[in-house]
This record gives structure tokens, sequence and C-alpha cells, in this order.
């Protein structure tokens, strides 16, 4: 499903976030990138959606190369959904209005469709009853479910977490760690950056620890939390742990 292949970026300034980093993800497998701030996660994430252009390497989606230039970079977006930290919603518009507005604009679905898709998919990140509120009437995780329906009304088939939680009170990860947990459980192809070690442990079908812009260790959770042999993993787990 994605196939990453000695992805190198070096931004403008000369920053060298990702060094030869390769990593393959299958249909329906949840990957969790792990690894210290700086290290090039995000980089990577966007990398995978072209938000960011690679300097080297090749990155396939389903078999599509995205740095052959006939490849349709608007139809990978659409394809591949992305939540980020921030959750980035259209403050003048109802929770259910956020949701329906790409797939009439960009897949020019009716309004009755995108309705009654963007009511499915309240009921699916447990907000039916809050589809109507504005998001200045909702909480940080509410808000953050609303991002995650609004992603998967665009029938995504891969979907990309960038510290989903980092910005939200504790008490209000649970709830966003839920859904994504039951969006994995039925069969999404994901991949989540997050500080979440026991979202890792119990979802990730591998884990990925990346440091200084290198793909250090790829791991099943069990090996990488219960028997890191890595010494660079290692000192990252005491940290975290
Ligand atoms: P964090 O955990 O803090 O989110 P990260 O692992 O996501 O960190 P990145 O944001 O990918 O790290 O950054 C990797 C490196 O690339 C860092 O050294 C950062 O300063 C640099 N970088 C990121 N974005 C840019 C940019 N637009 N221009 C130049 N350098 C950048
Ligand atoms: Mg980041």
């Amino acid at each position: 499903m994605i196939v990453a292949k000695d992805v190198d970026k070096i931004y403008p300034n000369g920053c060298h976030a990702l060094k030869e980093v390769s990593l393959t993800v299958n249909r329906g497998e949840v990957v969790v990138v792990v690894g210290p701030s700086g290290s090039g996660k995000s980089t990577f994430l966007r990398t995978l959606n072209q938000l960011e252009t690679t300097s080297g390497g090749s990155i396939r989606i389903d078999g599509v190369c995205l740095q052959d230039p006939k490849t349709d970079i608007n139809q990978i977006r659409a394809e591949v959904g992305m939540v980020f930290q921030s959750f980035n919603l259209f403050p003048h518009k109802t929770a259910l209005e956020n949701v329906m507005l790409a797939p009439m604009k960009v897949l020019k679905k009716s309004r009755d469709e995108a309705e009654q898709k963007g009511k499915e998919l309240m009921l699916k990140v447990g907000l039916s009853e809050r589809m109507h509120s504005f998001p200045s009437q909702l909480s940080g995780g509410q808000q953050q479910r609303v991002a995650i329906a609004r992603a998967l009304a665009m029938m995504p088939m891969i979907m990309l977490f960038d510290e989903p939680t980092s910005a939200l009170d504790p008490e209000m990860v649970g709830e966003v760690l839920d859904v994504m947990q039951s969006l994995a459980k039925e069969g999404m192809t994901m991949v989540v950056v997050t500080h979440e070690m026991g979202f890792a442990r119990e979802v990730a079908d591998r884990v990925v620890f990346m440091e200084d812009g290198e793909l250090v260790v790829e791991d099943t959770p069990e090996n990488f939390f219960n028997n890191p042999t890595n010494t660079r993993l290692k000192k990252f787990l005491g940290q975290v742990l």
C-alpha cells in the first residue's frame, strides 16, 4: 500500500530532515512512528501525501509513484487522509458542514449524499448529538473527532495522523484514541505519529523509531518495548516510559 524507499529530504535551508528512510506499510496495517522532537517524523508523514516534496528516493502509494511527474498529486491527497495536532476546522461552519464540505467540492457529491455520509461519520466518531454545533462550542477532543470524520468523508484508503492528541487536555486523549483504535479494527491502513506509547503497544502492528532523520528501528510492539536491542532506542525509551 505504501512503499517508501531511501527517502531523502533536504529543506531549502540545508536541513537534512530525512536520510534514506525506507518503510513498507501493507494494506490494513497500523504503523506507529515515535522519536524525539526534530527527528523527522512530521516531515516523513508529509512526504507520504506530498505536502512535502522529496529530495531523493521514491514513494509508491498503491503502486503509483509520487515522484513520477505524470502522477496526479491531488488524487493522491484525496486518497490519503491526514489529521494534524491542530484541528483546523472552519469556524463558521457546523461540525456536520465541516464534514460535508470536501465531498461536495472535491468529489462533486450532491448535498443530500454528503449529508447522509456526514451523519453516518458523526455517529461513527460518537458525535451525532453535537453535529449542528460550531467548533467553538465543542471541546478539543470533540473537535479532533470532527477532524477525523472530515478526513474519512473523502473515503481515503490511508489515514495519516500527526500527533492527533498532543494538543488535547489529558482527559480528552482517550476519546480520540478510541476512535482511532476502532478505525484500525475496521482495517484502515494507518501511519500514526504519537507520544502515546500505550496506543503504540496495543494498536500498532509495527513501531518505528526515528532519530536525526534516520529510521533507526522498525519492530513489533513486543520487541520494540520489551526487548529493545538498539542503544539509541533504549535511551529514548528510558526517557519516555
Ligand atoms: P516534533 O516531534 O517536534 O514534531 P518531528 O520529528 O516531527 O519533530 P520535523 O518537524 O519533521 O520533526 O523536523 C525535522 C527537521 O527538519 C528539524 O530539524 C526541523 O527543524 C526541520 N524542518 C522542519 N520543517 C522545516 C522547514 N519547513 N524548513 C526547514 N527545516 C524544517
Ligand atoms: Mg512533528
